[in-house]
């Protein structure tokens, strides 16, 4: 805001001398300066290119991805059956932030196909969360008390090799205007639940207006106290925290939760953090939850980094997951008793505060189990 203000101060001589046209464009200029200042309308970003400009300008094959990072085909692992199976989707915004000429890096690694996703590993599946089981109607998983999740939309804009809904029989990309008719429904019939989930895929896929539209049907239902966000969007192409998204965060009478997804501190800038500074002024509390992932972040040093990272954007832990044991995944696991024991390294270096739960989703339980970190 105060880039903004300082560029709307107008010297006052050199303004005597212009044009009418000119002055009348200050005083306008002033005049929303004004209104941005009292938040009456929000302060515009013109230079900011719209985040579906940025979808569609993602990169979608290993060879795109060679010469932005100063790779050749020979650094990087065979990909075309598991590009077959899963497409690789990556926003420059995200590439923009791994670093160069490393095969290695902790962000490469989350979003680049490898065939080796195609081996079969016993005990991986393509349902380990058992969701199937817990689907009383289309897009609603209901497994906890109180809370549902509505899968909005099958779409992400980031593809992440580890993903545990990589197989989930998502059908058609979005939920269709009677489907959210069902949920409606659903929730009038279950009194009890008072937080709407929107997860997907990535519910910030879907265009403002239409969850503008969806939100205010939520609102409407009194039982309702909370929505909450699952998505990755913001961290993979910032610029989706626009002022549409803004403006019916503000208009909801619900609080608003907003989980991002991030596993490593790189992912996280000052893009971010912007954002986030924007989300907490229309009320929005932001959380992190990520995943534990080997060769990613299964480290004391870079657990330490991302949620040091994390809270210097604004940004709280909220999970640490456990890996589930997907199809395609079994690469990226790590044990649970390492797992635990890492958390508890990670424990002493860090403010309580600080500390995501370390957890697992154990088909069948009421809640997600929280592992202690192993001191
Ligand atoms: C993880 C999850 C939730 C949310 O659990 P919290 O502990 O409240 O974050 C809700 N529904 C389903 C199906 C989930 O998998």
């Amino acid at each position: 805001m105060f880039v903004g203000v300082h560029r709307g101060i107008i010297k006052r001589d050199s303004q005597e001398r212009r044009p009418i046209g000119q002055r009348l464009a200050a005083i306008i200029t002033q005049f929303n300066l004004i209104l941005q200042i009292f938040d009456v309308i929000p302060i515009q970003n013109a230079t900011e290119t719209h985040w579906s400009t940025e979808l569609a300008q993602a990169i979608k094959s290993p060879a795109e991805l060679w010469p932005l990072l100063g790779l050749t085909e020979q650094d990087l692992p065979a990909a075309h059956k598991a590009m077959a199976s899963f497409k690789m989707l990556v926003p420059r915004p995200f590439v923009s932030r791994m670093e160069f000429g490393n095969v290695n890096d902790p962000l490469l690694k989350q979003v680049l196909a490898d065939d080796i996703e195609m081996l079969p590993v016993a005990g991986y599946s393509k349902d380990p969360l058992d969701e199937g089981n817990h689907n009383p109607q289309k897009a609603i998983v209901h497994k906890y008390e109180r809370r549902i999740l509505v899968i909005t939309t099958g779409t992400c804009a980031v593809n992440c090799r580890y993903c545990f809904r990589r197989h989930f029989p998502y059908g058609d990309n979005q939920l269709a205007q009677k489907e959210w008719d069902s949920v409606i429904d659903y929730l009038k019939d279950h009194p009890e639940v008072n937080e709407v989930i929107l997860s997907g895929g990535d519910p910030l896929m879907l265009k403002d207006s239409q969850l503008s539209q969806h939100i205010a049907r939520l609102n409407d239902l009194p039982q309702l106290k909370r929505l909450r966000i699952h998505s990755r969007l913001p961290v993979v192409i910032p610029s989706r925290i626009n002022d549409e998204l803004l403006a019916w965060v503000s208009q909801s009478r619900l609080d608003v939760v907003l989980v991002l997804h991030s596993n490593h501190a790189h992912e996280i800038d000052q893009s971010i953090a912007d954002k986030v500074a924007l989300l907490k002024r229309a009320g929005v509390t932001v959380l992190n939850q990520g995943v534990l992932l080997r060769g990613v972040n299964d480290s004391v040093e870079a657990q330490v980094n991302l949620s040091e990272a994390l809270f210097a954007a604004g940004i709280l832990p909220y999970y640490m997951f456990t890996f589930d044991p997907i199809e395609g995944g079994a690469h990226f696991d790590i044990s649970i008793e390492a797992a635990q024991q890492l958390m508890g390294q990670v424990a002493q270096k860090l403010p309580g505060y600080l500390m995501p739960k370390l957890a697992k989703e154990i088909p069948g339980e009421p809640a997600k189990t929280v592992l202690a970190p192993r001191l």
